[in-house]
């Protein structure tokens, strides 16, 4: 199987893991066939995406596709997010093999429950 090299790194030196103590929107999905679990947490103030971090356990094209779509997310408006699509993760990325493709849909899923999980707070 063929990662680019913007994958390897990703998976190498994650960007923005870990739990956010003042996030006020968590998304937990998981991905049953390659046993991938993702939490995503976001900290919207303004209807602006202040801070994101995740806390992803899986394969290596979940977790690079983790940690850049929390590079994506930061500054970005709540509807920018809602758009956000695994396509962009993917794109970012250089590519994810074919069969790699649903631990980027799974980002987007995360996200889309994060949201949901801040409009329920309020
Ligand atoms: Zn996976």
């Amino acid at each position: 199987m063929d990662y680019t090299e913007k994958v390897i790194d990703h998976f190498k030196n994650p960007r923005n893991v870990g739990e956010l103590k003042d996030a006020n929107a968590i998304g937990r999905v998981g991905s049953p066939s390659c046993g991938d679990k993702m939490e995503m947490y976001l900290k919207i103030e303004d209807g602006i995406i202040k801070d994101a971090k995740f806390m992803t356990f899986g394969c290596a094209a979940a977790i690079s596709s983790s940690s850049v779509a929390t590079e994506l997310l930061k500054g970005m408006t709540i509807e920018e997010a809602k758009k956000l699509t695994n396509q962009q993760v993917v794109e970012k990325l250089g590519g994810l093999p074919e069969a790699k493709i649903h631990c980027s849909v799974m980002v987007e899923e995360a996200v889309k429950a994060a949201l949901e999980d801040y409009y329920k707070r309020k």
